[in-house]
């Protein structure tokens, strides 16, 4: 993706000052790059527990002076996770990358006991260029990485209601099974906390703002990657195995030249901003409005902040760019109830956009070096799934790597993780196309479903032969995705018997 963030005069990379990346730009918001070179996160999360003060919480602004604070108390140095000489030496296992993908991999391994170097060109916490809605089972993985108390501590609402809009008809229900709860923390601090974990509980160093420039190859195989410091200093550094974190964008998959397949063009552009004081409903749900073909979103987070996002066809991308804020505001106001819930709303930074996501798997290893996380495959964001992906592909990874490591053979192994990456993911990636490409019913369309809601017997009726209906009217990989998620609440195997996703 070229070119494709909004407004580009007020673009900056975030959080890194390694050397200019040739890569795409990050979008951003100035307000996200630390003063500080780090805050630990338990630190952050003391922080975001103050619930009444949302910008305090997550703003940048306030962790780095909590950060200050929080250095002179612990007495910790800035710039601590740094080259440094004495951590010459060959690692096990070489990360590029360091955010959701590269750190959970890092964090599984070090905790089996490998050495693990992991580099990333930026400087955390810091914002990245994604929302961020953690589903149940998404919540549930956290969980197993351990890293779920300290991402609570920041005080998010637990999301435990689905409400969604067709124009102005209204379906609302229950967002998981009893007892689970979905979550929308923002990047800075689930990564950072991700990465403070797989520092503290194992043998995982971390190196930030250094920018992998390179791989080292021997014979026909990567032994290893030349490294740049944000001062500019150059390393070369061995592992057993390199792995490429580093998002949709990968260097490594280009460097590897790693296949690519089931590859179709950005469907969708995408903008998003963070805004205080949305009046919230009763009960915290997430919220998506499909209005004259937008998708609009409300992901709660803490109490009064609340992450707003549009998805547009590709041909607004442009008038969007002029005025990107007034725009959005215009039409998220315009969305059924919004104008009043808005009234005393205020965007806090600014919003980030794109022109679209492209959508592709990639060849998930080689001699020497494995890919996981949007490096791996990539799709749009409008189903949410890349977060919770790039975690599970981190703990198949892992378990791949302990296995080849203790000597079991690279290619069957390896290949046998990219085939459970692939069977897992293609039925979600389909869907997710589907969706994305889905576009809303005509007028008389929409009469018909106002008949219904305008008749409570009626919408009973339709309820109850929902099972009937559906299969033969849903495109194959929703009816596929529905039937996983009606399973998850108990249904019973429908009569046809489709695969459903894992
Ligand atoms: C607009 C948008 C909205 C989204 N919303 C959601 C959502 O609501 N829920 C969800 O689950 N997913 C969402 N996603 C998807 C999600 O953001 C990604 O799936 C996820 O970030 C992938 O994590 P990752 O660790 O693989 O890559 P990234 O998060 O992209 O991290 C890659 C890291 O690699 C580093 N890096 C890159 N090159 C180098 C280099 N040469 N040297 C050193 N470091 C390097 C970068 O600095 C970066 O920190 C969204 C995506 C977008 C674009």
């Amino acid at each position: 993706m070229h070119g494709d963030l909004t407004p580009s005069t007020s673009l900056t990379s975030i959080g890194t000052s390694a050397p200019a990346s040739p890569e795409p730009p990050v979008a951003s918001n100035d307000d996200t790059t630390p003063s500080v070179e780090w805050i630990p996160p338990g630190i952050a999360g003391d922080l975001a527990s103050r619930k009444n003060y949302p910008d305090q919480v997550m703003s940048p602004s306030g962790l780095q002076a909590a950060g200050t604070e929080a250095l002179a108390q612990l007495s910790l140095a800035p710039g601590q996770r740094v080259m440094d000489d004495s951590q010459q030496g060959t690692y096990d296992i070489l990360i590029i990358g360091a955010r959701v993908a590269g750190a959970s991999l890092a964090l599984l391994l070090g905790e089996r006991g490998y050495r693990v170097l992991m580099v990333d060109r930026d400087l955390f916490p810091s914002d990245t260029f994604s929302t961020h809605f953690l589903n149940s089972r998404v919540v549930a993985l956290l969980n197993q990485l351990g890293v779920l108390a300290d991402i609570e501590a920041a005080g998010f609402r637990h999301i435990t209601r689905s409400r969604t809009y067709i124009e102005d008809c209204i379906f609302e229900g229950p967002m998981a099974p009893e007892g689970a709860f979905a979550l929308a923390p923002r990047r800075d601090m689930l990564d950072a906390t991700i990465i403070e974990h797989a520092e503290r509980r194992g043998d995982v160093v971390f190196w930030e703002r250094t920018h992998a420039d390179g791989l080292i190859w021997e014979d026909g195989q990567v032994t290893g990657a030349r490294l740049t410091s944000h001062d500019g200093e150059h390393r070369e550094v061995r592992a057993r195995v390199v792995v490429g974190a580093d998002g949709k964008y990968s260097k490594v998959a280009k460097w590897v030249r790693a296949a690519a397949y089931h590859e179709v063009a950005p469907l969708r552009s995408v903008y998003y901003g963070y805004f205080q004081d949305v009046t919230p409903l009763l009960e915290t749900a997430v919220e998506l409005f499909f209005v004259q073909d937008r998708i609009g979103y409300i992901f709660p987070m803490q109490p009064g902040l609340d992450c707003l996002a549009l998805e547009l066809q590709p041909e607004e991308f442009a008038p969007f760019r002029a005025d990107p804020q007034g725009v959005f505001e215009a039409i998220f106001r315009a969305l059924p109830g919004m104008a009043a819930r808005l009234r005393d709303a205020r965007l806090t930074g600014k919003m980030m956009g794109t022109a679209g996501i492209p959508n592709h798997f990639r060849q998930a290893f080689g001699a020497g070096w494995a890919l996981t996380g949007d490096a791996a495959y990539l799709k749009d964001p409008s189903t949410g799934f890349g977060i919770g992906d790039a975690i599970m592909q981190a703990m198949w990874l892992a378990e791949a790597l302990d296995a080849t490591l203790r000597g079991a053979d690279w290619e069957t192994t390896l290949s046998a993780f990219q085939r459970r990456r692939d069977e897992t993911f293609l039925p979600a990636f389909e869907a997710t196309l589907a969706v994305t490409r889905e576009h809303d019913g005509t007028e008389d369309d929409l009469a018909w479903l106002r008949g219904a809601m305008a008749n409570p017997h009626t919408a009973r009726a339709i309820a109850n032969r929902l099972p009937s209906a559906l299969s033969g009217i849903l495109p194959a990989p929703m009816w596929s995705y529905l039937k996983a998620t009606a399973q998850a609440f108990g249904a019973k195997p429908a009569a046809d018997q489709t695969p459903v996703p894992a």
